[in-house]
C-alpha cells in the first residue's frame, strides 16, 4: 500500500490508538483517529478522587503484555502503580483461604487433584493444543493456527495444522471435562468470570485460553501483575500525546459510505474522504443502550455479509460501582467472592478492589455481571442494589456511590457460530470494502489482546 494513503480509525481506545502507533512506526502518517467521547482510553477509564486516579475500567496487566510494553517504550513510561493483592471471602462475608490445604483439610484430595490437573492442562496446551495462544482466532475453527506467537516479546509469525484446535469452540466447561481437567476451572474462574468475561458454560474455550494462556494464569496465581499509578487510562493518554495525529475527540460520526474505492465519513456534519477505514468501535449491539453507544452497522452503509456475521455478536453486561465507605468499614484488601461467580448468583458482587494500601480515603470499586446466555437479564438498578447489599454482608458497607457504569463489554460469539467459522469468514472480509475490523471482538477484550491485534492487522495489510 502507498505510504500516503488516508486512513480513518474509528475509536480512541487501546485498539485505535495502538493502530495509529503501529501505522506510524511502519511509515503511514496520514491517519486520523475519531473518538466519540471527550477523552481517550475507552474502557481504560481512570477518574480522579482526592487527587489520585482510580479505575472504573481496566486495572492490570501481566509481564506478557507485549503490545502494552511496546506502547510504554514508545512513550517512555512504565507500570508504576500500587501492588495488587487480594484475599477471599465466602458469600456470607467470612474470610476464607480456599487454596490453603491446612485451612481446608477435608478438601485436600480435591486440591491435590486440582494441582495435578493444572499441570496436565499446561502440558496439553503445549502439545495437543499447540498453536492455541496466537493472537486472534484465524483458522481455529478449521483446525489451523496462524498468527504471531505470544510466547515471547519477539512475536514471530507461526502457522500450522492442528485439528484438535477445533475443540476450542466448545464452552470452556465442556472442554475442561472432555480433557479431564475440570477442576482447573477453580483457578481460571477468578481472573475470568469476576473480570466480567462471562461463565464457563457459555463462553468458548478459545476466548478463555487466548486471554488466560498458561503463562498469564500463572502470573495471576503468583500476583505477578502490573498496574499504573495514574491508571490504565494514562497509558493511552501518553500514547495519544506521542502520536503525530492525536485522536480527534468529540467526533460524532453520522454516516460512513464506501463507494468507488473511497470511504466517505460524515463527522460532526462535515463529509471527509479517506482511502481505508479501520473500525475499532463496536460492530453490533443487539439492544438499545442508555449510554448512546451504537454499533458500526447503525451508521455504515452495511453490506449483507457484514450484517449477517456481525448480528451474531453478543456482549457482557458488566457493572462497576465506585463507592465510599466509612473508615471503620473500609476493606483491608481486595476480595474475591468465588461463591458469587456462578450463573445462579447472577447480579451479585463477585470481586471488590481496594487500590491504595496507604489510605482509607479512597473509593472501592465493585464488579458484577447481569446476564447469562440462558437467563433473563437483570435490570441495572436491581443489580446495583444487590451489590450494595452484598457489601453490607461482606462487612464493608458503602456510605455513598460516587461513580457507576455499565459498559459495552467483551463482545464475543457463542460456540455454534465460532465452530461454523465466524472468525475465518470475518477475516476473509478484511479490506473487502476498504474496511478493516479490529478491537475486542477480533481477539479478546483486554488491553493487550486488542493492541496486539492492531499490530497484527498493520503487519498483515499495510
Ligand atoms: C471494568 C473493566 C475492567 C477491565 N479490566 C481489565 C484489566 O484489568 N486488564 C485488561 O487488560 N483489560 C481490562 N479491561 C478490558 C479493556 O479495558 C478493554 O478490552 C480494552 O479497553 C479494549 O480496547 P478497544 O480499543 O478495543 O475498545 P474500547 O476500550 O472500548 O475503546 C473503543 C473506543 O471507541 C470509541 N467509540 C465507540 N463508538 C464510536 C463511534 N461511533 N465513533 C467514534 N468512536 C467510538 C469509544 O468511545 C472508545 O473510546 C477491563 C474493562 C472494564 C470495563
Amino acid at each position: 500500500m502507498e505510504k500516503d494513503i488516508r486512513i480513518c480509525i474509528i475509536g480512541g481506545g487501546p485498539a485505535g490508538l495502538s493502530a495509529g502507533m503501529y501505522l506510524e512506526k511502519k511509515g503511514y502518517e496520514n491517519y486520523t483517529i475519531l473518538e466519540r467521547l471527550d477523552r481517550v482510553g475507552g474502557k481504560c477509564w481512570s477518574p480522579t478522587y482526592n487527587g489520585r486516579r482510580y479505575e472504573m475500567g481496566a486495572i492490570m496487566g501481566v509481564p506478557s503484555y507485549y503490545a502494552v510494553h511496546d506502547v510504554e517504550e514508545f512513550c517512555g513510561i512504565t507500570h508504576d502503580g500500587p501492588k495488587l493483592n487480594r484475599n477471599y471471602k465466602n458469600a456470607k462475608g467470612d474470610v476464607i483461604e480456599p487454596f490453603e490445604p491446612k485451612k481446608n483439610i477435608s478438601k485436600i484430595p480435591r486440591l491435590l487433584k486440582m494441582k495435578k490437573q493444572t499441570k496436565k492442562l499446561g502440558e496439553i496446551l503445549e502439545t495437543k493444543y499447540k498453536g492455541y495462544d496466537v493472537n486472534g482466532h484465524r483458522g481455529v475453527a478449521e483446525g489451523r493456527y496462524e498468527g504471531f506467537s505470544q510466547q515471547n516479546a519477539k512475536r514471530e509469525p507461526v502457522s500450522g495444522i492442528n485439528p484438535n484446535l477445533k475443540d476450542l469452540a466448545m464452552p470452556f466447561k465442556d472442554w475442561c471435562e472432555m480433557n479431564g481437567v475440570e477442576l482447573t476451572q477453580d483457578v481460571w474462574i477468578g481472573p475470568f468470570t469476576s473480570f466480567g468475561y462471562g461463565y464457563f458454560d457459555e463462553i468458548p474455550a478459545a476466548y478463555v485460553l487466548k486471554y488466560l494462556d498458561f503463562q498469564t494464569t500463572m502470573n495471576f496465581v503468583k500476583v505477578n501483575l502490573w498496574t499504573w499509578k495514574d491508571g490504565t487510562q494514562s497509558i493511552w493518554e501518553h500514547l495519544n500525546d506521542h502520536l503525530k495525529n492525536p485522536a480527534r475527540l468529540n467526533s460524532t460520526i453520522e454516516k460512513v459510505e464506501r463507494k468507488d474505492g473511497k470511504v466517505y465519513v460524515t463527522v460532526n456534519g462535515e463529509v471527509e474522504e479517506y482511502d481505508k477505514i479501520i473500525v475499532t468501535a463496536p460492530l453490533y449491539i443487539p439492544n438499545k443502550r442508555d449510554d448512546g453507544q451504537i454499533g458500526m452497522v447503525d451508521y455504515f452503509d452495511t453490506r449483507d455479509d457484514e450484517m449477517e456475521l456481525f448480528s451474531k455478536i453478543d456482549y457482557e453486561r458488566y457493572d462497576v460501582l465506585a463507592v465510599e465507605t466509612k473508615p471503620e468499614d473500609h476493606p483491608e484488601i481486595s476480595y474475591y467472592v468465588f461463591e458469587n461467580m456462578t450463573p445462579q448468583t447472577l447480579g451479585h458482587l463477585m470481586v471488590y478492589y481496594r487500590r491504595w494500601k496507604d489510605t482509607k480515603d479512597q473509593v472501592i470499586t465493585t464488579y458484577a455481571l447481569r446476564k447469562h446466555k440462558n437467563s433473563k437479564e437483570i435490570p441495572y438498578e436491581e443489580c446495583k442494589q444487590t451489590v450494595l447489599k452484598d457489601l453490607q454482608t461482606m462487612h464493608n458497607p458503602a456510605s455513598n456511590v460516587v461513580n457507576e457504569w455499565s459498559v459495552y463489554y467483551f463482545p464475543h460469539v457463542f460456540s455454534d457460530d465460532y465452530a461454523a467459522g465466524w472468525y475465518d469468514k470475518v477475516e476473509a472480509m478484511q479490506g473487502k470494502y476498504d474496511t478493516f475490523y479490529a478491537g475486542e471482538i477480533m481477539s479478546f477484550g483486554d488491553m493487550d489482546e486488542t493492541a496486539e491485534y492492531s499490530r497484527e492487522l498493520v503487519e498483515r495489510f499495510f
